[in-house]
């Protein structure tokens, strides 16, 4: 997970495994996962996701990615 193009796009609050609900706004986070690979998200997103995704450290640990 070293892809930090801009094109990156938020993997919504499920982390991605929701296909159809990902949310695309650009990658502002990430949020570190036990056994996964980090969770990219939107701002919007972030606070959900630490609370609806699979396998988020508690308590969180986030990288602010750009
Ligand atoms: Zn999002």
């Amino acid at each position: 997970m070293t892809d930090r193009h801009s094109a990156a796009s938020c993997q919504g609050p499920y982390g991605g495994e929701n296909g159809l609900d990902d949310c695309g706004d650009p990658v502002r986070f990430e949020v570190a996962r036990h056994l996964r690979a980090p969770l990219r998200v939107c701002p919007v997103h972030l606070g959900p996701s630490l609370l609806l995704a699979a396998g988020v450290l508690w308590p969180p640990v986030i990288v602010l990615v750009r």
